[in-house]
């Protein structure tokens, strides 16, 4: 399997290593209080009072600002890991009990939920059958599309749905002491063009299901109001048998988003 999150793992220790001799600081609008920042961070949360404001500009920041709570504290997500650990056919029979969990750590990562209505019209050849016609098709649908709103960090945003029914306003106090919060990195105007981008490719990849190449597609979107949302999401990290691995975990439904898993050896022998 592959390690997809050792990117992310030395962003992280990159990231505070690297904040101690590059942080900034902005007052906050709202109750004054010191509201430090990254280079590259464009709207910041104030960790005193929840206001969230637009860092160029020092002004609120005006759309919908929501969060979804975390359900667990560290021992049960301890757990929720070493169930998973037990779990499925591919892991080592000894994986739970052998492994040792050595860091633990929440984070509320920022992302864009842009609503988006896309429609596209595509032409293509279908070759599999001779002879080859020319195939026409529609695709139309609905998304919530999710962007996450980081720029160095790899995360399978695809692979993560996040329960957006769960979301409520933001509220600071909600957020436990011990978790990191993120800002975000990105504009809305950003994020949208993401999700677009996205969703054509997407929907590139529907149409190739019908027809084997494709002559002509077009696509039309019609955004809403985007959201911006933070989601707990944790990040674990376990060792086994001298290796270090790690873990996704959501904090709002307790599970493992993606995770890693040493090779087992299978054969007859
Ligand atoms: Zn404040």
């Amino acid at each position: 399997m592959k390690r997809f999150m050792s990117n992310f793992h030395r962003q992280n220790i990159a990231t505070e290593v690297f904040t101690m001799s590059v942080i900034q600081e902005i007052r906050c609008p709202n109750c004054g209080a010191p509201i430090t920042f990254n280079p590259g961070e464009i709207i910041a949360t104030c960790r005193y009072c929840g206001f969230t404001s637009v860092i160029e500009t020092g002004k609120a920041f005006t759309l919908e600002h929501s969060i979804i709570l975390n359900e667990y504290d560290l021992n049960q997500a301890e757990k929720l890991v070493r169930d998973w650990m037990r779990s499925g056919f591919l892991k080592p029979g000894d994986l739970a009990r052998s492994s040792k969990i050595v860091e633990k750590s929440l984070t509320y990562l920022p992302f864009w939920v842009v609503p988006v209505t896309a429609a596209s019209t595509y032409k293509g050849i279908f070759e599999r059958i001779a002879p080859s016609i020319v195939k026409e098709g529609k695709i139309e649908k609905k998304y919530d599309w999710l962007v996450l709103a980081r720029k160095a960090v790899e995360f399978p945003t695809r692979e993560y749905d996040v329960p957006l029914e769960g979301k409520v306003a933001y509220d600071f106090r909600k957020i436990e002491e011990f978790a990191k919060v993120l800002n975000s990195e990105m504009e809305e105007r950003e994020a949208v063009e993401l999700a677009k981008q996205q969703i054509e490719d997407h929907h590139q990849f529907l149409a190739k299901q019908d027809v084997d190449r494709i002559i002509e597609m077009k696509n039309q979107f019609s955004i809403g109001d985007s959201v911006y949302l933070h989601a707990p999401v944790w990040f674990i990290v376990y060792e086994y048998k001298g290796e270090r691995y790690n873990i996704l975990l959501d904090g709002a439904t307790g599970v493992v988003i993606k995770g890693d898993i040493p090779a087992t050896k299978f054969g007859l022998f």
